[in-house]
């Protein structure tokens, strides 16, 4: 815990100014024109230090997950003095991972959170993932295996799961009717999917900055489909397979767990953008998915070192306690230690339960308040992490989708598995690790 916080203070404590001086031999002599992109570089340093010197941040961010970092680091990206606060001695959030040494076996490390990605290491003309995005923008990025496969274990039997779903496992257990409805279904999502990707998610605000951000990309998001048809992307994704005229028992059972996986609900509680935007990358040609090397760990890596990069500041084992609030606004925060942090912009990036936790009681209307905290919580789910010995076994798949009963419902207890094996493309030797999610 002491070498978390040790490294994190020696790594994100913030630079000292670094102003060229002119030297004395200069003096007198014509200076050199200075680039300009180094002269604003020196103007916002000069910035910073100013604010330093009072103490105060632009922005405050709470939360060091993916969330959290990428709001930070983005901000620190565009000149703004940023801190980002975090309660846990490790950054990451629900994204972080553990080891285990097992005597004469070695060093086993288990990644928690997400498992399932895609788009990250799409080229730079294809950025529909958000994350991504970010990424480009703070000119970093995750070095991911990407494969193509994974492995489906349903009460129909095992199949391996690829782009060609329709016709590789839907043709054997539904036959050639199915198929054509599921090739129609393809083609219905076609323009949904060349919607969400037309306009960049990081372009989307509720101010009406909105007309800068995402003014751009409108031309061509108004090309890429007739505006009605964007209407259906806050559609049930349920209500767009009805449409598309989708059928099939077993592929809407099928679309029902995929949804539960990516979403935690099934078809019927799932919005059609995420699945516009998840269909185009499971199945258009060239399909890949994404693991980040050295596991989840890698990607909160990239963006702790970015965010420290852009001369932000990450600050461990620092649990707010409260959200200051002056004059209907936000203007720092208070640490459990007490400490007392100003700044003009609060970006609170925990759950929204733990938010309404935060802020002063009379700071919101009540029935905002209210329907926050009532937003239902998502069921839980067990994890195991294993290590086991890959010799012998047959090729393996780096993830498996498993379902053992349709009649109980995609969502209901014990019924839903999760297997994801990184070990498959990221393994230094002949054991495998593995995280079993049972939901
Ligand atoms: C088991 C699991 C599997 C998942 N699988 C996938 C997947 O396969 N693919 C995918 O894309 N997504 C997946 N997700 C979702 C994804 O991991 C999350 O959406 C993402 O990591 C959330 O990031 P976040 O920054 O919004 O929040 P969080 O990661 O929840 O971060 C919130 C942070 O705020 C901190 N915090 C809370 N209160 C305070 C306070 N008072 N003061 C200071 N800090 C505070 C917390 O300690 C935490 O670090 C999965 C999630 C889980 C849990």
């Amino acid at each position: 815990m002491w070498m978390s916080a040790w490294r994190a203070s020696a790594v994100f404590a913030p630079q000292p100014p670094c102003l060229p001086t002119r030297s004395p031999a200069l003096r007198g002599t014509a200076p050199e024109p200075e680039p300009r992109r180094l002269r604003q570089r020196r103007a916002r340093t000069s910035l910073r230090a100013a604010r330093a010197s009072r103490g105060d941040y632009d922005a405050v961010v709470v939360g060091s997950g993916i969330g959290g970092l990428c709001a930070a680091a983005t901000l620190a990206r565009y000149g703004k003095k940023v801190l980002c606060v975090e309660a846990h001695d490790t950054a990451g959030g629900a994204a972080h991972g553990f080891k285990r040494r097992v005597p004469k076996l070695g060093t086993f490390r288990f990644d928690t959170g997400p498992s399932f990605f895609s788009g990250l290491s799409a080229p730079e003309t294809a950025r529909i993932n958000p994350l991504k995005a970010v990424l480009d923008l703070l000119e970093t990025e995750v070095l991911c295996h990407r494969y193509e496969s994974f492995g489906l274990c349903l009460p129909e039997g095992h199949f391996t799961h690829t782009r060609g779903f329709g016709k590789e496992v839907l043709a054997e257990v539904s036959g050639e009717a199915a198929v054509k409805e599921w090739e129609a279904l393809l083609q219905a999502m076609k323009p949904l999917a060349a919607l969400v990707e037309a306009l960049p998610v990081p372009a989307l605000r509720l101010d009406p900055s909105v007309l800068l951000t995402a003014g751009p990309f409108l031309p061509k998001f108004l090309a890429a489909a007739n505006p009605l048809e964007a209407l259906q992307l806050k559609d049930p994704f349920a209500k767009t397979l009805s449409r598309a005229g989708l059928k099939d028992p077993f592929a809407r059972r099928w679309l029902d767990l995929l949804c539960f996986c990516l979403s935690g609900l099934p078809a019927d509680g799932t919005v059609t953008a995420e699945m516009a935007m998840m269909f185009g990358e499971f199945y258009k040609p060239g399909a890949t998915m994404d693991y980040p090397v050295g596991g989840v760990q890698s990607l909160v890596r990239v963006l702790t070192e970015a965010l420290a990069k852009y001369q932000g500041e990450l600050r461990l084992r620092a649990e707010v306690e409260e959200i200051l609030v002056e004059r209907n606004k936000a203007c720092g925060i208070r640490l459990k230690s007490g400490e007392e942090l100003r700044c003009s912009t609060v970006i609170c990036n925990t759950s929204c339960w733990d938010l309404m936790k935060l802020l002063p009681p009379d700071s919101l209307p009540d029935a905002w308040r209210r329907e926050r905290e009532s937003t239902p919580a998502c069921r839980s789910f067990m994890h195991l992490h294993l290590g086991f010995d890959m010799k012998g076994l047959d090729a393996l798949q780096e993830h498996y989708i498993c379902l053992e009963d349709w009649g109980r419902g995609v969502d209901a207890e014990e019924n839903a598995l999760l297997i994801s094996i990184p070990s498959v493309e990221d393994g230094r030797d002949l054991f495998g690790v593995l995280k079993f999610e049972r939901f």
